[in-house]
């Protein structure tokens, strides 16, 4: 991306000023390097975004963003329903309330390395993963209900899990005003065989070792200590989520035209917060995110069953659960003013700093854990939620390392058998059921996560914690 086009306001914050039909400016965070090399489709999407009706403050870029379906991804907007403002299905993502939840073992790296091979194949065997790989669960459609409303909640009420768990899970694991009714029967009907499933692409379950810390205060708070292990899983909504996306994508653009929304992308599609169809689509969203949250809750307790057949002395326990494709209602302060904003973070953590209502007592005093996806050949990252005043996003930070290569070309210049071979040399067991998915995902594919992190840092969004290597990577 041309850096010419913007003005440097702080460290690692950069402002692109309104233009043309452009309500708000974009702003971007990250360093020179970052920038340089992000596509300029990222500013002309962020700019897009700055045209639609409610925005408020900015349209925010996260030092991992790239070009996604509309809105960036590592991307964040917020729209006040007092001001006309909207809310869009492709600003969250098709794969809403998709997240990262990390777990404790309570073990350190000595224990597991005795029982590693083992440890990966029996979780390869155990996760369903990969295109088409059902669960062992089916919902009748009173189950499906019940686990639309209640998420994580539900989940742990049937058995997967622990009371304790949902303590640890944003929203205490359940968020309110999902609606079932809002969820089409064909979104139903695609989440029967796929809960409790991991997916495919750039979903994984990780078994990591906690490699450097940076903050010694955040990291006790979080239980982390170096040389610990620590499970950690990436993954959303299956295909109810994209499915809720594609029926109302077509009603939105329907919306958007009918409220005389002009859009200057087509794959904008959104409708006003207070109208029919944005109403409905909230509701369905959320129950989506609650469909997340119950996907996450299954898998927490086949990594439980896993662990327990091959390491007993495991006591698995969650560190958080954070989503980042979502649009949620929050009051933020603007201008002096506290303001109920709905806010979209695609491809981006919430990021509560310390003292934030809704965080468990033991993480007031440090702020949320940000939990950020890296690659399955590098690193990792815990941050926590951002300090203090400034450029802040609304509490926002990056949820990942950031594609920097297509798919498509990552899948012609690595190979996935390579890759098993080239990682397990340096100590990382990689199990995948599609080799091409392999390449698709291989390290070189993504930004350095750990130039992505800094930056974040340094712009103030968040605060390095710690490093989390990978020892297993399980893939679909
Ligand atoms: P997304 O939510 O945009 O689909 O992906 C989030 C992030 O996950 C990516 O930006 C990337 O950094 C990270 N990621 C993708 N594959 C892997 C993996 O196998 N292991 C780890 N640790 N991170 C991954
Ligand atoms: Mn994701
Ligand atoms: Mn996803």
């Amino acid at each position: 991306m041309e850096l010419r086009s913007l003005e440097p306001l702080a460290e690692c914050v950069w402002r692109h000023p309104p233009r043309g039909r452009m309500r708000v400016p974009v702003v971007f965070f990250g360093d020179r390097e970052l920038l340089a090399a992000m596509d300029e489709k990222v500013l002309e999407q962020a700019a897009n975004v700055a045209t639609l009706p409610g925005i408020v403050g900015a349209s925010y870029c996260m030092p991992d963003a790239h070009w996604g379906y509309g809105f960036p991804i590592g991307g964040v907007a917020a729209f006040d329903p007092d001001e006309g403002g909207v809310v869009s299905a492709g600003g969250v993502g098709f794969d809403i309330s998709c997240g990262v939840r990390t777990l404790h073992t309570g073990l350190d790296e000595e224990a597991l390395a005795p029982v590693r091979e083992r440890l990966a194949d029996a979780l390869f065997r155990h996760i369903p993963a990969g295109v088409g790989v059902g669960g062992r669960i089916r919902l009748d459609d009173e189950a499906m209900e019940a686990m639309l409303r209640g998420g994580a909640r539900w989940a742990v009420a049937e058995g997967w899990g622990e009371a304790a768990d949902l303590a640890r899970v944003e929203e205490g694991g359940c968020v309110a005003g999902a609606d079932p009714d809002a969820v089409s029967a064909r979104a139903k009907a695609r989440q029967r065989p796929e809960m409790g499933t991991l997916g495919s692409g750039n979903h994984y379950l990780e078994v990591q070792r906690v490699g450097a810390i940076h903050d010694r205060e955040a990291a006790r708070a979080y239980g982390l200590e170096e040389g610990a292990v620590v499970v950690s899983l990436h993954c959303g909504s299956r295909g109810l989520g994209h499915q809720i996306g594609t029926d109302y994508l077509p009603r939105m653009a329907r919306a958007a035209a009918g409220h005389g929304i002009a859009l200057p992308d087509r794959e904008l599609a959104c409708a006003p917060i207070r109208s029919e169809v944005g109403a409905q689509y909230l509701g369905a969203m959320r129950a989506a995110i609650n469909c997340a949250l119950a996907n996450r809750q299954i898998l927490t307790h086949l990594v439980r069953e896993v662990f327990a057949d091959v390491l007993p002395a495991a006591r698995i326990t969650l560190l958080y659960d954070v989503s980042h494709n979502t649009c949620k209602e929050e009051r933020h302060v603007v201008d002096g003013v506290e303001r109920t904003l709905f806010v979209h973070r695609k491809g981006a953590t919430r990021a509560f700093g310390p003292g934030s209502p809704g965080l468990p007592p033991e993480f007031a005093a440090v702020g949320q854990p940000v939990l950020i996806g890296g690659t399955m050949g590098t690193a990792s990252w815990v941050l926590a939620g951002r300090p203090g005043p400034g450029e802040g996003a609304f509490q926002s930070a990056c949820h990942g390392a950031g594609r920097r290569v297509s798919r498509r070309q990552a899948s012609r210049r690595w190979q996935g058998r390579s890759l098993i071979e080239e990682m397990a040399a340096r100590g990382i067991l990689l199990r995948g059921r599609s080799l091409r998915g392999l390449a698709e995902e291989a390290p070189g594919a993504y930004k350095d996560v750990d130039a992505v992190v800094e930056a974040a840092e340094r712009a103030g969004l968040a605060r390095r914690v710690a490093r989390l290597e990978p020892l297993i990577c399980i893939k679909g």
